[in-house]
Parts: structure tokens; sequence; C-alpha cells
């Protein structure tokens, strides 16, 4: 397969909590620029695959402001490899 390279997409991350995010992803995800407004580290699947990471509002309980609702496997995963403090330290 050949990816195409459209403009610089080296360094692409969540606009909503900064994470790191894969070109693809943002293609899939984004809104029609590109742009990721929420991952799957800061927002649960089902509303990431109802656009919210394209900025839609999604009819379902935002992770961010219920927490306990988003405990999947990549939740964190980036302040994880930071040695497990989620202050950044
Ligand atoms: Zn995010």
């Amino acid at each position: 397969m050949i990816r195409l390279q459209r403009g610089s997409t080296d360094e692409r991350e969540c606009h909503f909590c900064g994470c790191h995010v894969t070109d693809t992803f943002a293609r899939v995800h984004g809104d029609q620029d590109d742009t990721v407004h929420r991952c799957l580290g800061c927002d649960c699947f089902r509303r990431v695959s109802r656009g919210s990471a394209a900025g839609v509002s999604v009819d379902l309980p935002d992770p961010a402001e219920q927490p306990n609702r988003n405990r999947g496997q990549r939740v964190g995963a980036a302040l994880r490899t930071d040695g497990g403090e989620f202050d950044g330290d």
C-alpha cells in the first residue's frame, strides 16, 4: 500500500488531552481537516465511533465528566509510560 503524504502529518495529537494519535486514526475519526478532538485515551470507543473525535456532540455521557465510564486499556497509557505518575512529574 502506498501512503500519500498530505502535508506535515508527523506529529498528530488529540486536541483535548494531547495524547499522540496515528495518522490513520486522524484520517478515519478526525474532522474534515484530520483534526482529532477526542481520542481513545480520553474518550470511550462508543463516543469516538459516533463522532466525538471529529468534534461532533454525542449524546452519551462524557468520560471527562464521569471518569469511571472510561476504563479501557488505552486510557492513560501515555501517562503510565511516564513512570506511572499521573501528575507528569
Ligand atoms: Zn484525547
